[in-house]
């Protein structure tokens, strides 16, 4: 069977020094996550998961949801149990705020605990992620009287919550939903209609699941200026806030699918179900990208989380596993063969993973002090600059993530050679999960649309400019120390790619928006790339600061400066090559018809 251990270490290392958490203690949250207290979170968070959580991720891959005749759904043994401990011991509610019964410390403990739940357990993870998602549209965009009904039970988990965007006509464009929603007499509205691949959608392991509907009013535009979002509780909630009556909404199947096999995906009808008006008609849209967007950070530490879990079994395995010899002679003479870890082709695989889960990781939980920082800054422009940052490093966070994940996922596979295709090994499963990341929450296509088509351009490219000059301060700074020049002067070059490519867009997208289209994910890869290598800088600075000090854990900022100089061999050059492949436009791209793709006879 596959371990898991959280890499509590090297959060810390993030959260503590390179982020330095404590200097934000002025900040409302921040006060109390001091040093002491994050360690304990992330100390506790990573013990629970690694017991509680990594036991049943294996047999929930094995076992899966169960359908039953009455549309009720059961979980994977051991599921419900694990949540009643979640929930018992309040992992759900560290960054939720105070007045609806969270603990409301800052988003970045939040993301490391989801880190490890994720690693330990992606479709067990999947039933308090989605309801996060939908703790956050209600906040943004919920009544004062909603907010009272349901946020309090949602956040403690003894409820939880789901999206339901997508119908079976339609998944990317959302404005040609059908599921309709009319008003009745008592201000309620009637939600008829079917949506598919609801995650989380049916269950056994709360007592009330309440669903966030996009839904189309009589007479509202048949576009997406027409959705607006509802509110439908599974059980009906009486005005005591007890459970009333069950609602119009019933589980029709579970899909059978490629992985996260533990989390139900459902097809869920709607037959004249209760729902409510969540915000303003026909402003649906609006309302659940709040959610989305928290979804696809979310989405982006899955694929972090799969690479880890993988990566770890797979230095494990080239730890123990012997075959031939090392390349400048017998490593361990005494032995009949060396452990496979001698060799340069495995190296590369674990190397490259190493240096994505550690830069990964800062990203995520840089972008969740962003998070944090969008809404508690001191300043308005502090505040702005935060909101501007996560807003385009989002769909990066999020389609690269998930990208590099299941690669990396899929090297440390193949670190097991044919052991990595057998089942029980539990390899296969990490791929599988990790696959889904990429489609779901918008697949990665579209995330690369959401950054050049609109981040790009967003108040006249404010945003990304914002980037290269905080990205270029960094550089600069480097650039004065011995040790960090030449990781600088190899960002510097890297960031070049990207602005070329940016300036590439500019000139020749307006002219012809395929070049756009046929760019955006290459651009999206050389910004991932770009970002990471940032990141890596960050942490090499505090690693070299951390040396120069005297530091007692040497063994460990040392291993950060060759990582961070690995990433910098290996990842950046990708920038380059990239940049020349978007710069040749959508010419031969989408130059043969239709005929031209048709089988020969
Ligand atoms: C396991 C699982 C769980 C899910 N959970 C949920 C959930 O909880 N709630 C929910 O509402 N949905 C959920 N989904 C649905 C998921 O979000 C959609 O599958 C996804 O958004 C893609 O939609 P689609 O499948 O209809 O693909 P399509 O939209 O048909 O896309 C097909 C292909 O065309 C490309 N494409 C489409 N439009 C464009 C465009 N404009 N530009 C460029 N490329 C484009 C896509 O990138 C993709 O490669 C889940 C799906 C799965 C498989």
């Amino acid at each position: 069977m596959p371990s898991y251990t959280a890499p509590t270490r090297d959060t810390r290392f993030i959260i503590n020094e390179m982020l330095d958490l404590e200097s934000y203690a002025e900040l409302p949250g921040f006060e109390a996550a001091s040093a002491d207290v994050t360690d304990a979170v992330i100390n506790e968070g990573g013990k629970f998961c690694a017991e509680v959580l990594a036991p049943i991720n294996q047999s929930g891959d094995q076992e899966g949801c169960t359908r039953h005749e009455d549309g009720s759904v059961t979980a994977p043994k051991g599921f419900k149990e694990a949540f009643d401990q979640f929930r018992e011991a309040g992992w759900g509610t560290l960054s939720q705020p105070e007045e609806f019964g969270g603990q409301g410390m800052p988003h970045v403990l939040g993301f490391a605990f989801e880190e490890f739940v994720s690693s330990a357990n992606q479709a067990f993870g999947m039933y308090p992620g989605l309801t996060n998602g939908a703790v956050s549209a209600l906040l943004a965009k919920g009544s004062q009287e909603q907010k009272e009904k349901y946020l309090p039970k949602m956040i403690s988990n003894e409820w939880t919550g789901t999206m339901n965007l997508t119908e079976p006509h339609c998944g990317t464009d959302l404005g040609m939903i059908r599921t309709k929603a009319e008003l009745q007499a008592d201000g309620s509205y009637a939600i008829t209609g079917t949506k598919i691949f609801i995650s989380a959608g049916e269950h056994d392991m709360a007592d009330n699941i309440i669903h966030l509907v996009l839904a189309k009013t009589p007479g509202a535009p048949d576009s997406t200026k027409g959705i607006s979002l509802f509110v439908v509780p599974k059980f009906l909630v009486e005005e005591d806030g007890s459970i009333g009556e069950r609602n119009g909404v019933v589980c029709g199947s579970i899909e059978h699918k490629m992985g996260i096999h533990g989390n139900a995906t459902c097809v869920l009808n709607y037959d004249g179900a209760k729902g409510w008006l969540v915000g303003e008609e026909n402003k649906g849209l609006a309302a659940m990208f709040i959610m989305m967007n928290a979804a696809r950070l979310g989405v982006g530490i899955q694929g972090l989380s799969q690479a880890e879990v993988a990566y770890q079994n797979a230095v494990a395995y080239a730890l123990d596993r012997r075959q031939g010899r090392a390349l400048t002679g017998p490593a361990e003479p005494e032995q009949q063969a060396d452990p496979i870890f001698v060799h340069p082709d495995v190296r590369r695989m674990l190397m490259d993973a190493k240096a994505f889960t550690e830069g990964m990781r800062a990203l995520c939980l840089w972008g969740a002090l962003q998070v944090d920082l969008s809404h508690k800054a001191a300043t308005e422009e502090e505040r702005e600059q935060a909101d501007m940052l996560i807003g385009l490093l989002t769909p990066v966070i999020k389609g690269y993530g998930t990208d590099k994940g299941y690669e990396v996922a899929t090297n440390m596979q193949q670190v097991f050679g044919g052991h990595g295709y057998i089942e029980e090994w539990g390899m296969s499963q990490f791929v599988r999960d990790a696959r889904i990341a990429q489609i779901y929450e918008g697949t990665n296509g579209v995330q690369a649309m959401d950054l050049c088509g609109r981040k790009l351009a967003q108040k006249g490219g404010a945003a990304v400019q914002a980037f290269f000059k905080v990205v270029g301060e960094d550089i600069a700074e480097a650039k004065g120390d011995e040790t960090l020049a030449p990781l600088a002067e190899a960002m510097e070059k890297a960031l070049g790619q990207q602005q070329a490519a940016t300036m590439w867009f500019m000139q020749n997208a307006m002219q012809n928006p395929n070049h756009l289209g046929a760019g955006a994910h290459h651009y999206m890869h050389i910004m991932g790339i770009v970002t990471l290598g940032w990141m890596w800088l960050r942490m090499a600075k505090v690693a070299q600061a951390a040396l120069a000090a005297g530091t007692d854990d040497k063994a460990f900022y040392e291993a950060k400066l060759t990582t961070a100089r690995y990433y910098m061999d290996r990842y950046l050059p990708d920038a380059g090559a990239l940049r020349r492949k978007l710069e040749t436009g959508s010419d031969s791209m989408m130059a043969l018809g239709e005929d031209a793709f048709a089988t020969a006879a």
